[in-house]
């Protein structure tokens, strides 16, 4: 019978694997340095490693385990458990199930980090009872992932909810994809601390001037002090952040939007910002409908959502 579902959160620098149990509750976790420059199956092993530490600081075994789940950066085919390619991890059309599923002769999901911080929001996390929502996270780049009716939407290509590429302003600045005007390119962390950097080379009075290396954080932190064009620039990327999240809800109609990543830490003012874009654009029985809050997952969020993506995917097999 079986009592621990694993999530297997695999990071550039680290790879954490942790044990929950059927309701997911964690019971135990190991981080392993991803170590990546040594290449596909050295990394490899070391999933497997992680695997085993964590049945063993259990005292199970591996019949004990109903599913293990893989967040990992992206592009990747969830379907057919394919990492296609990623910057900071050695895998390039490599099959990352079929390994671990000889080997353990257990199911093994493999789905993105925003799709797998999704599931994780929506079984653990401050979506739990929900049967629609969206998850966006908002750090140094935007992505999301969506829950309808209690499934994890994918898409097509399993690029589904890639909002960060969402046009924001058509004739905006260039996005790392090289479309212009992106809302990542114009509401993310990163742009938020690239406006304030355009700020201090400009010949405005700004107190961001006293930073050397200058980041989304520093800029909150003077425009709460009441720095003028700090607030400005918060105030031109919430709104095109509150932008992106109302035509969000105009296209799924969900129960709740929930914000995580860095900029979300930024706390009232991201929140009070957004949903005062909302209630002016979404039509109104959508924006009164729809809850915007935090992420209910800490630190632990990666792991946590790899393990729900196994519960997720156990229910529905
Ligand atoms: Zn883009």
């Amino acid at each position: 019978m079986s009592k621990y579902f694993l999530g297997i959160d695999l990071g550039g620098t680290k790879i954490c694997c942790a044990a929950g149990n059927l309701e997911g509750n964690i019971k135990a976790q190991t981080i392993l340095p991803t170590l990546a420059h040594e290449g596909e199956e050295a990394v490899l092993e070391r999933i497997i490693k992680s695997v085993e530490t964590v049945i063993g600081d259990l005292n199970a075994s591996i019949e004990d385990v109903k599913a293990i789940g893989i967040g990992s950066p992206g592009p990747l085919d969830a379907e057919k458990g394919m990492i296609i390619t990623t910057p900071n991890l050695p895998f390039k059309n490599f099959n990352i199930t079929l390994p671990l599923k000889e080997r353990f002769k257990v199911p093994v999901y493999l789905d993105n980090d925003a799709n797998v911080a999704a599931i994780g929001e929506y079984l653990l996390g401050a979506g739990k009872g929900t049967n629609n929502m969206v998850y966006v996270t908002v750090s140094t780049g935007i992505g999301g992932g969506a829950i309808l009716n209690g499934k994890i939407y994918r898409g097509t290509t399993s690029n589904a909810l890639e909002v960060g590429h969402m046009t924001i302003v058509p004739d905006g600045p260039r996005c790392n994809c090289g479309n212009l005007g992106c809302a990542e390119a114009v509401a993310s962390g990163t742009a938020i601390a690239k406006r304030a950097r355009e700020a201090i080379e400009s010949k405005v009075e700004t107190s961001l001037k006293n930073y050397e290396n200058v980041t989304a954080y520093e800029v909150f932190k003077e425009a709460s002090k009441g720095d003028m064009v700090a607030k400005d620039i918060l105030d031109k990327s919430l709104n095109y952040l509150g932008i992106t999240i109302a035509n969000i809800i105009t296209s799924f109609d969900p129960e709740m939007v929930i914000i995580g990543g860095g900029v979300s830490q930024g706390g009232e003012i991201v929140f009070n910002k957004v949903r005062e874009v909302v209630n002016t654009r979404n039509f109104k029985t959508m924006a009164e409908s729809c809850k915007v809050v935090p992420a209910g997952l800490g630190s632990n969020a990666g792991a946590m959502g790899a393990l729900a993506l196994a519960m997720l995917e156990s229910q529905e097999s």
